[in-house]
């Protein structure tokens, strides 16, 4: 057994589906996990926001749209325009949330994981039916009843043990050459939808990886395998040819794009190797992970956008780290806040977190519970590992750095966003 993943991208219009087709045509005996077409995910979460601030005309706007998005790749696949009555229906219910649920700020996470879960649903139905149709034996499964999950909405963990046996009678049952279902989601013991987070796919896949015992899992991208660094940011990107779990754990968890910081665990645990495949060329060996490699010979950099800085001191003066750590991150835990990075003085602790909308919340909590809050947004988080001089002097030392922590091999940067690099 083989397990396949195609992230969003590969798969956001016609001719990436086909070329999908093609990459797992002849394959017996293989676990294809996708993600959401193209940007779905983000236009689902719009759907939500519309349910959150009441805009509802908002929101059917965006369940419009994706339709129409989606019925263009079904028309692109068939030549023809064709209704699949599956997708239909996951639009119909859909569009039945956005008009009519009755949305309550308590349950936030709980609709969140309903609305964007439609996402892999229907891009795994649309795929699921091309591939039969062009001849393959493949059958569609329900990764909402097979991937059991903790009680926790929109960050869930796979409970592993407890999915081990939905998932292998899922597949036996299909009894096909290969078998479709979605990344990115799963389901909790009350039986309601879940989520593993932003970029969740790879994740379900390793975890699918896992449970199978397959012999290798490829997650194909549209570019040539792992490099240094993002070439959209940074000028000379390299591949890099092999990595090993450890070092992977920590890029991913930095922020590089690579691959969910989760994925590893699953696919360590049983010694499965990773590839990392260009989408576009099956012949070119892309980059493969595994429990041990040669080292890395270039720095690697890695960004991550969307932070927000706060510096925590508390009212009374109390010795933060030694008085107030533990009420401070179980505060952070309540809203669901990831921290990045930790600095602290004597008082104060600054913390660098993703931005989210329970940031407000949080810093007024903080208050209540005796703080001072200062918060500055728009900030990014880059971390480079394997520095020399050159590199530490152009990032760490730029005006623009607020905090900044090194070790021999790492230096970490909080810094205001800034749009260009070159
Ligand atoms: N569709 C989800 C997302 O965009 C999961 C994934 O792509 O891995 O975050
Ligand atoms: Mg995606």
């Amino acid at each position: 057994m083989k397990v396949y993943k195609f992230g969003g991208a590969s798969v956001r219009n016609a001719d990436g589906v086909r070329n999908l087709h093609k990459i797992i045509a002849g394959e017996h005996g293989l676990f294809v996990v996708v993600s959401a077409m193209g940007k779905t995910t983000n236009a689902l979460e719009r759907v939500f926001d519309g349910l959150r601030k009441d805009d509802r005309k908002a929101a059917l706007a965006e369940v419009e749209a994706l339709h129409a998005y989606h019925a263009e790749i079904i028309e692109g696949l068939w030549h023809k325009p064709q209704q699949l009555e599956s997708v239909e229906e996951l639009f119909a219910e859909l569009q039945q949330i956005a008009a009519s649920a009755e949305y309550r700020d308590g349950d936030a996470e709980l609709w969140y994981d309903r609305i964007v879960a439609f996402g892999e649903l229907i891009s795994t139905r649309i795929i699921a039916a091309y591939l039969s149709y062009a001849g393959v034996s493949c059958s569609w499964i329900d990764m909402r009843k097979a991937i059991r999950t903790e009680q926790r909405h929109k960050d869930a963990s796979v409970d592993i043990e407890a999915s081990a046996p939905l998932l292998r009678e899922a597949v036996e049952k299909a009894a096909a050459d290969v078998v479709v279902g979605q990344g990115f989601i799963g389901g909790a013991p009350d039986g309601t939808t879940t989520t593993l987070g932003r970029e969740g796919s790879d994740y379900s896949a390793a975890v699918a990886a896992n449970i199978l015992g397959a012999e290798s899992m490829s997650v194909w991208k549209d570019v040539d395998g792992i490099l240094n660094a993002d070439p959209k940011i940074f000028p000379d990107a390299v591949k890099i040819e092999e990595l090993n779990y450890l070092d992977t754990i920590e890029l991913a968890y930095s922020g590089a794009q690579i691959i969910h910081p989760k994925t590893i665990k699953p696919l360590q645990n049983k010694n499965i190797p990773l590839y990392v495949r260009p989408f576009g060329d099956k012949r070119k060996p892309g980059t493969v992970i595994r429990g041990s490699s040669s080292s890395v010979k270039v720095p690697i950099l890695i960004l991550k956008k969307n932070q927000v800085l706060l510096t925590v001191r508390s009212r009374d003066f109390s010795f933060v780290l030694e008085e107030r750590f533990a009420s401070i991150f179980s505060l952070l835990e309540r809203f669901r806040l990831k921290t990045n990075l930790i600095n602290n003085s004597a008082v104060n602790i600054s913390l660098c977190i993703d931005d989210s909308w329970h940031i407000d919340e949080a810093v007024n909590a903080l208050h209540d519970e005796g703080f001072d809050v200062m918060k500055i947004s728009d900030m990014e988080l880059l971390t480079i590992r394997g520095y020399n001089s050159s590199l530490f002097e152009r990032y760490a030392m730029a005006r623009n750095v607020f905090v900044r922590q090194s070790t021999q091999t790492t230096v970490r940067i909080v810094r205001k966003h800034q749009e260009e690099e070159r």
